[in-house]
C-alpha cells in the first residue's frame, strides 16, 4: 500500500489562504490512507473540526471509495456537485495519486494535498509501516528468495554484500540484518543458493520512463488479435 504522512496543518492554512478560501470541501480515500491512519473517516472529520475551529466553512466531506480511481471519483463527486460548488478549496487526504485524480475531476477549483506520499510499503503492525518496493520495473524477487535489495538495502545494491557488513549486521542500519546476508541464509534454507561468483545483472533503468503506463485493454486486444480472434 501507499504510506501516507500527514503535512503540517500550518501548510494546508498557507495553501488556503493563497487563494482566499473560506470555505473547503475535504476528500479521504477508504483504502491505503484509511489503513494508515492519514484520511479515513475519522481523520477526514478531524481535519474538519481544525478549519471549522478557524473560522473556514466546510462545505461537505467525501471518504471516496477508491480516490485514486477516476471514473469512481467522478461518479463519487458528482453526488456533492452542490457542496463542491460553493468550495473555494479542496483539501484531499490521500496518497499525491489520489490528489492528482480529485484535481482531474474537479480542475474548476484549486485542489491540495492533505498529505506526503512516503513509500510503497507493508503494514508491519497497525500503526507500523516500512518500504518494500521502489517499483524498479524488473522485479528481482524470484532471484532473491522475495527479499527486495533495491528497497531493503540501504545502498540499493544487487549484489551484496557491501564491505561494511559486520557480522551480519547492516552497516547503515546497524540494528538490521544485512539484506545480502538475509537473502543469502533464505536461499540456503530453500536449496537454491546461488554460485559464487553469479550475479544479479544490472538493471535498465532506462526502460523506466516516467510516467509509467500500463494498458492492459491494449494488451488484450494486441493478444486477440495475435491469437486471429479478429478474422
Ligand atoms: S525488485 Fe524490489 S523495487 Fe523492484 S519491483 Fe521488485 S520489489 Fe519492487
Ligand atoms: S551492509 Fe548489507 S544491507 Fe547494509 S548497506 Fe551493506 S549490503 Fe546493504
Amino acid at each position: 500500500m501507499i504510506i501516507t504522512r500527514p503535512r503540517d496543518p500550518a501548510r494546508i492554512v498557507e495553501n488556503l489562504e493563497t487563494v482566499g478560501a473560506r470555505s473547503v470541501f475535504i476528500v479521504g480515500c477508504q483504502q491505503c490512507a484509511t489503513v494508515a491512519h492519514t484520511g479515513g473517516e475519522v481523520e477526514v472529520g478531524e481535519l474538519a473540526r481544525f478549519l471549522t475551529e478557524r473560522g473556514y466553512e466546510v462545505s461537505g466531506t467525501e471518504v471516496s471509495e477508491v480516490t485514486c480511481h477516476l471514473a469512481h471519483t467522478r461518479v463519487e463527486l458528482r453526488r456533492h456537485a452542490e457542496e463542491l460548488s460553493t468550495a473555494d478549496a479542496v483539501i484531499v487526504l490521500t496518497c499525491g495519486a489520489g490528489v492528482q485524480t480529485v484535481a482531474d475531476a474537479a480542475p474548476e477549483t484549486p485542489v491540495f494535498p492533505g498529505l506526503d506520499s512516503a513509500f510503497l510499503g507493508n503494514v508491519i503492525r497497525n500503526g507500523v509501516f516500512e518500504e518494500r518496493c521502489q517499483m524498479c520495473g524488473q522485479c528481482v524477487l524470484d532471484l532473491t528468495a522475495g527479499i527486495c535489495p533495491v528497497t531493503t538495502c540501504p545502498k540499493g545494491l544487487l549484489n551484496g554484500p557491501c564491505g561494511g557488513m559486520w557480522d551480519g549486521k547492516c552497516e547503515v542500519m546497524t540494528d538490521r540484518e544485512c539484506t545480502h546476508v538475509r537473502i543469502h541464509n533464505r536461499l540456503k534454507a530453500q536449496g537454491r543458493a546461488r554460485s559464487q561468483g553469479s550475479s544479479i545483472p544490472a538493471k535498465d533503468y532506462s526502460v523506466k520512463l516516467k510516467p509509467g503506463s500500463v494498458n492492459l485493454r491494449a494488451q488484450r486486444e494486441r493478444a486477440r488479435r495475435k491469437s486471429g480472434g479478429d478474422r
